[in-house]
């Protein structure tokens, strides 16, 4: 499983009179029987030796790590020197002062392994492997042993290392929904203790290790781990806005609970429909108002999507990643009944959604009705939603599907390019979404000649009539049935 060119490396630092380990993450991964994320060798060399010995090698003067090249050896059926990796190698160190309580004030080269094992976060995380003898494992804090009790335990005063760099705290939480491991509970209390100090901690490192928990095989016990600890406040303090607020009908449990099981239940693996699958309620505590002794929640999922743009923007998610994420949220309460809905009606969703998040939206509806507790036969209505869609899949739904352009308008009206042109366009895909038989070039072209009659507002509005809200109405019809 460890691959040639590794032992390669190891023994030519050897052969050079350095001492060399694999060490951290692949350490840990190697003795659980699973693939490295990455390689991390450590050595006594100092960087401008590991360069002497490797000439290929970058260093990084920032982080203090040579970077190698490699060329994997050749793997069945691919081109040779077609994959290209690099191994970080880095000169044994000891980290000094943390006045930011993030990052270490310096560092220090050393010339022991034991110094540079200290530093590290958890014991699982501390081992050196040293593969010019036989893969020997070096173990000074216990490490091997966590691994089989599946803990995850603060190298030394679990207080002190978490006031050295808060994102420890992140990185417990994360390795544990990542390998299922407990975090050990004088670790838990520290981090409990010190959870104010995630300020410290840079909103994109929060966020990206938000992002590995969501995408890892337990992201609700991560989530809920969070909570437990008390970090979540600091995260999405929205979230738990939630707990014990109690919902009706459909519901059986909490707001909060609720958000925690839809995550539970997400059947996508991709991280941003996990999200919003964790966020999709999250406005219902703001909106909910007992109606004839029943909650309601009027509006959840338009003021979710507002709450959910802020959420995001504040943890410096990408414009691309909020928009996908908050497409899903707006739209989650979309209405669908077998025999009641038109084909029109959801050629109206796939122009709302966008076609290509229409798979997204059926996950995060399977993951809020399992995650309510009294699943109802969903599954029927969700496949003939499908069926529906493919039957549809090839009716124009985009202005681009038209049997006609704005070139061809511009022709027929004898008008210069102008804003004229994609309102009536617009018009046009309204008319053609309820009936596609209209798409047909002749009969576009007399209806643009008609349609030339109104002016720019007029086109708009009428636009904006024929798919906005009647998309709306047809999402009311929930509201209707289930009052929410
Ligand atoms: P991954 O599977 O995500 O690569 P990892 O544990 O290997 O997890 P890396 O970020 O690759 O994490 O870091 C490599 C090693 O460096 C860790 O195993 C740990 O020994 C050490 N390390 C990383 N971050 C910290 C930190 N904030 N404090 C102390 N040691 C750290
Ligand atoms: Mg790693």
């Amino acid at each position: 499983m460890i691959p040639k060119y590794l032992y390669k490396i190891a023994q030519k630092l050897k052969d050079s009179g350095y001492e060399a380990y694999l060490v951290g993450g692949c350490v840990r991964d190697i003795l659980m029987e699973k693939n490295p994320q990455d390689w991390d060798m450590t050595t006594d060399a100092r960087p401008e030796e590991i360069l002497a010995v490797f000439p290929e090698g970058k260093y990084e003067n920032d982080f203090g790590t040579v970077l190698l090249p490699i060329r994997l050896e050749k793997k069945e059926g691919e081109l040779k020197g077609q994959l290209q990796d690099v191994i970080e190698i880095t000169t044994y160190r000891s980290e000094q002062g943390y006045s930011d309580r993030r990052h270490p004030d310096s560092i220090q080269f050393e010339t022991k392994l034991d110094k540079d094992l200290e530093r590290r976060d958890f014991t699982i995380n501390a081992l050196a492997l040293d593969l010019t003898q036989e893969n020997k494992i070096i173990d000074l804090f216990g490490g091997e042993k966590d691994i089989k009790k599946k803990i995850i335990r603060a190298v030394g005063e679990p207080s002190d290392r978490f006031k050295e760099d808060a994102l420890r705290m992140l990185r417990a939480i994360r390795l544990s929904a990542q390998l299922g491991f407990k975090i050990e509970e004088k670790t838990k209390r520290a981090i409990v203790k010190l959870a104010g100090s995630i300020k410290f901690v840079s909103k994109e490192r929060i966020r990206d290790e938000l992002i590995k928990i969501l995408a890892s095989d337990r992201p609700a016990e991560g989530i809920m781990l969070l909570h437990d600890c008390k970090l979540l406040q600091y995260i999405i303090p929205e979230l738990e806005q939630g707990v014990g607020v109690a919902q009706d009908r459909h519901h059986i449990y909490p707001v909060f609970k609720h958000n925690i099981l839809s995550l539970k239940h997400c059947p996508s693996k991709e991280w941003p429909v996990r999200l919003a699958a964790l966020l999709h309620d999250v406005a219902k505590p703001k909106t909910r108002k007992i109606i004839n002794g029943v909650a309601t929640f009027y509006n959840h999922e338009h003021l979710g999507a507002k709450m959910v743009a802020k959420i995001l923007a504040r943890l410096k998610f990408s414009a691309a990643d909020q928009a996908r994420i908050v497409n899903l949220i707006k739209n989650h309460m979309f209405y669908y009944n077998v025999g009641e809905v038109s084909a029109a009606s959801v050629r109206r969703l796939i122009v709302k959604v966008g076609k290509e998040n229409l798979k997204d939206l059926i996950d995060l509806r399977i993951a809020d009705r399992l995650g309510s507790g009294t699943p109802k036969a969903m599954p029927y209505k969700l496949r003939h939603l499908e069926y529906m869609l493919e039957k549809v899949q090839n009716d124009p739904v985009s202005v681009k599907m038209l049997k006609i352009n704005g070139d061809d308008i511009m022709r027929i009206l004898n008008i210069p390019p102008g804003p004229k042109i994609g309102a009536i366009l617009d018009v046009l895909l309204g008319e053609v979404i309820e009936n596609p038989k209209l798409n047909v070039k002749k009969v576009l072209e007399k209806r643009v000649k008609e349609l030339n009659e109104f002016d720019l507002s007029e086109l708009r509005l009428r636009a904006k009539e024929i798919i906005e809200e009647k998309r709306e109405e047809d999402d009311k019809k929930i509201k209707r049935e289930h009052r929410v």
